[in-house]
């Protein structure tokens, strides 16, 4: 039998923790998405084409990690909801792209209202727990990155205006050189609009003195 003393690896009872998430996650993202008349596959479609110009089925299927006929069938419900419309590419005119309309905008802003049972837990935790939960979820994520097992998200972490650790200021130690304006470890992105992707060389000093600081 299992004691305090002889628990199973951490690793294994992280996993069963996040795995406990997980399934709240996936409660929160079918009521925000019911709320608007969509399915979690086509909210989180529009969540990734929102401040962007256009992507590929491909390129959507390799960031939610589905099959591109499961992308394909979404893209055809949500322009028969007029949420997206698919055009061809302005960068290669052979391609075809995804972009989200108005309307779909408006679906996604909507969905928000819906906080949800993991936004209400994750505000139970103090000012300090949040912070340190962000940033472990930062080089969770980026770690994931490492072992390709998802695409490079929109992270400061691997943005090519990140500077972290660039002020003497413990409230507002990284600076933002898209925006030029310092900011703290609160204010970290995961999915920014306006990150741009560094090089790896960059990403890799970046992420160093990410961690040194
Ligand atoms: S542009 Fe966005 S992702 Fe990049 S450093 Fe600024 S806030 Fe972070």
């Amino acid at each position: 039998m299992e004691t305090p003393q002889d628990p199973s690896p951490i690793e294994h009872r992280l996993r069963e923790g996040l795995s406990r998430l997980a399934l709240v996650l996936r409660a929160d993202d079918w009521n925000r998405a019911r709320h608007v008349g969509l399915t979690p596959t086509q909210l989180a479609i529009l969540e990734m084409l929102e401040a962007r110009a256009g992507l590929t089925v491909k390129e959507i299927a390799s960031h939610l990690g589905v099959s591109q006929p499961t992308v394909t069938d979404s893209i055809a419900a949500l322009e028969r909801k007029t949420a997206a419309v698919r055009r061809t590419g302005e960068a290669d005119r052979r391609s075809t792209i995804v972009v989200a309309t108005p309307a779909g905008i408006g679906m996604l802003q909507a969905s928000r209202a819906i906080d949800g049972e993991t936004g209400r837990a994750a505000g139970t935790l103090a000012s300090d727990e949040q912070e340190a939960l962000l940033v472990t979820l930062v080089r969770l994520i980026t770690s994931l990155q490492e072992q390709q097992a998802i695409p490079i998200q929109r992270m400061c972490a691997s943005c090519r205006y990140f500077a972290p650790f660039a002020h003497d200021d413990q409230a507002k130690p990284h600076h933002c050189r898209f925006v030029d304006a310092a900011f703290g470890q609160r204010e970290l992105r995961i999915d920014c609009r306006d990150h741009d992707t560094a090089d790896p060389a960059s990403r890799a000093a970046t992420w160093e003195a990410f961690q040194a600081g």
